[in-house]
């Protein structure tokens, strides 16, 4: 991962209410700790639901820790009539750090395109949140051996009319859609390819200093037993884990892969 510090981010997605998010975030807190955790060496996030925020918010103060948290998706406009929707500014006033932008399941149940992706991308940026841009291809896609151009047009949509400056600080994550939640694991050579591959296009689309800088990210059944192997390879600078970070105890074993 070079100088780029490595990642762990916890997607929890629709479970865990906000006292259950307690518990898992103390948990997590206590093993770290045990485990003499170096939080500058790897950060660690987690992603809860909305209604969770203010509790974890509420315990990462008071007990001053070092993990982050992020949420799971954000609207792409700052106010208004848009019932349902949870704009940036609201996350931002919640210590939030990072925000999930383009989850294949945002993508596939609620038909979200790249142009929404974008704006997204966008509205997190102005509000001062860091977008974790999710990308990936679905099993089809990979067994027709398109899966390359695939993420990388949705990559390109993502991108569309972003500064150098912004696209640095960006995550993304590599998630291969017939990985996600599924128990299979992609190669940590198809990892390296797709997370090299969008790097290269950053690189392409802005300039290698940029490229050099975004963390690309690996997302797919990331357990404590696979996850040293992925890790190891060099374009890929942390996971987005989504059933393992559940358990408090597994995600740490993640966490401290080393
Ligand atoms: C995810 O939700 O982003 C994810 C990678 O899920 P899982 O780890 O359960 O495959």
């Amino acid at each position: 991962a070079g100088t780029r510090t490595p990642l762990m981010a916890g997607n929890w997605k629709m479970n865990l209410d906000h006292h259950q998010a307690t518990h898992t975030v103390q948990k997590l807190a206590w093993t770290l700790k045990d485990a003499k955790h170096d939080y500058a060496a790897v950060e660690v996030a987690v992603l809860p639901p909305f209604t969770d925020l203010r509790s974890v918010q509420t315990l990462v103060d008071a007990d001053k820790l070092e993990i982050v948290y992020g949420a799971q998706d954000v609207s792409a406009h700052e106010s208004g009539a848009y019932t349902g929707e949870i704009s940036p500014l609201f996350l931002a006033k919640l210590g939030v750090t990072y925000v999930a932008v383009g989850h294949s399941e945002r993508r596939q149940l609620h038909h979200e395109d790249d142009a929404l992706v974008n704006a997204k991308v966008r509205s997190a940026l102005s509000a001062g949140l860091v977008p974790i841009l999710c990308v990936g291809e679905p099993l089809e896609v990979r067994k027709a051996g398109e899966h390359v151009p695939h993420t990388l047009a949705q990559l390109d949509g993502a991108l569309e009319g972003l500064s150098a400056a912004q696209v640095a600080g960006l995550v993304v994550a590599y998630e291969p859609v017939w990985a996600i939640g599924t128990g299979e694991t992609a190669t940590p050579e198809d990892a390296q390819e797709l997370c090299e591959a969008i790097r290269v296009r950053i690189a392409e689309l802005y300039d290698q200093l940029t490229a050099d800088a975004v963390r690309v990210l690996y997302g797919g059944s990331v357990k404590s037993s696979n996850v040293a192997s992925i890790m190891a390879k060099p374009d890929v600078d942390g996971a987005l884990v989504g059933g393992a970070s559940l358990d408090p105890e597994e995600f740490a074993k993640i966490a401290r892969y080393q």
